[in-house]
């Protein structure tokens, strides 16, 4: 299975405004504007922490989490 990316569906010029996960057809992402003079830098910031928040609670696998903390486990007690 492919991994899942953020892919910017709608630009304004050179910044992007909304986005959706290539793996989620209903997952998608907007910036709603919050000041007067956005830049490009704080709509990518937006959209990848909206981006972030959706795969945390969608694509984050238990099973490698736990995978994870049982390895901290063993080199923790070396
Ligand atoms: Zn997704």
């Amino acid at each position: 299975m492919k991994k899942p990316s953020l892919r910017v569906t709608k630009w304004l010029g050179d910044i992007p405004v909304a986005a959706e996960c290539t793996s989620c057809v209903a997952a998608q992402f907007e910036v709603k504007s919050t000041s007067h003079r956005p830049t490009r830098e704080e709509y990518q910031r937006s959209l990848q922490s909206q981006f972030d928040a959706h795969f945390k609670k969608v694509h984050a696998r238990p099973d490698t989490i736990q995978t994870a903390a049982r390895n901290a486990e063993r080199s923790y007690r070396g």
